[in-house]
């Protein structure tokens, strides 16, 4: 990287604990090398009780803005004057940015992220089509949902290991979303054109989610918003039994194509790679 950063570089970056694994600095510093824009982006690590005075400091306009991720979407949304419909039907913002006069505006573009993914490697998917599972019931589970519904979904259901959190996303986004405890997954996957797992099993090799994917039509897409691995167990299951899958890096990148255009004004080049640049990182 031989960037030079000046007197008028935009500074940007994402907001975690821990964050130090985040693979965003790596995808917008990647766009702004190419694009030859002025800007950088770097991660904070505010402490896990402290987010809350790290917005307030940023209220000065010295950082145009943050993505946000766990644990922090929550409070992210919660500190902002001004929110996006989609920050509100997520109950959680993975974006925040510092306008010049204080004000905070939150905005969720992990809906964006996750439908364009489907749409990109599973050709012709149509979020409307029909009905979709759901796996987990925590904050990536509610925005997932939420984004669904917003897009035609006809019904989302929340299947979760503890019902009482299914029911609580379902009761919260009410009419389409429906409740359902993991060991009646069969009967969820019934008549599905997708299944998306968005529980944390899976991540870095944890325990691996035990469901019964054959229970899907043959059709049904499967997608994993774990990337590390990229190929989880989830997913090799999946291309087992020979359904289309997707994976969630190609959620991660898309997501953040909306975030550089807040941060930075412009979208992203579409010339390079940044799937490549984050598979390497990935794999190393
Ligand atoms: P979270 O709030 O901690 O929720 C975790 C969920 O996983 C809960 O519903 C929990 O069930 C369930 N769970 C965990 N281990 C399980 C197991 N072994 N069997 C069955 N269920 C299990 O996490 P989150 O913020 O929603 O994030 C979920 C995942 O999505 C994370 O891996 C995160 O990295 C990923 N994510 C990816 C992207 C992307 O861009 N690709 C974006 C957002 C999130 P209980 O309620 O029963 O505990």
């Amino acid at each position: 990287m031989s960037r030079t950063i000046t007197g008028r570089t935009v500074v940007a970056g994402v907001a975690g604990s821990p964050v130090g694994h985040s693979l965003s600095p790596l995808i917008h510093n990647a766009w702004l090398e190419a694009a030859g824009i002025d800007g950088v982006y770097v991660a904070f690590a505010p402490g896990a009780d402290r987010f809350d005075r790290f917005v307030e400091g940023m209220r000065g306009g010295a950082v145009r803005g943050v993505n946000v991720t766990i644990p922090f979407k929550e409070v992210a949304l919660s500190m902002a004057d001004k929110a996006s419909a989609r920050a509100r039907g997520a109950a959680a913002a993975n974006l925040l940015i510092f306008e010049s006069d204080g004000t905070v505006i939150a905005d969720n573009t992990d809906g964006i992220g996750l439908i364009g993914a489907l749409q990109a490697q599973a050709e012709g998917f149509d979020p409307a089509a029909g009905p979709i599972a759901i796996l987990g019931a925590g904050g990536a589970a509610r925005g997932a949902a939420s984004a669904l519904v917003a897009a035609g979904c006809p019904q989302v259901r929340i299947v979760n290991r503890t019902l009482a959190k299914a029911e609580a996303v379902a009761g919260a986004l009410a009419g389409a979303v429906v409740a359902c405890p993991l060991t009646a997954a069969a009967d969820a996957f019934d008549g599905v054109t997708a299944v998306i797992n968005a529980t944390s099993a899976g991540l870095s090799g944890s325990g691996s989610l035990d469901v019964p994917l054959a229970a899907t039509p043959e059709t049904a897409v499967v997608m994993d918003m774990v990337y590390k691995p990229l190929l989880t167990p989830f997913l090799a299951e999946a291309l087992r039994l020979g359904r289309p899958t997707v994976d969630g890096l190609e959620m991660l990148v898309r997501q953040a194509i909306p975030s550089f255009e807040a941060f930075f004004g412009r979208v992203p080049p579409a010339d390079l790679d940044v799937r490549a640049v984050a598979l390497k990182a990935l794999e190393a």
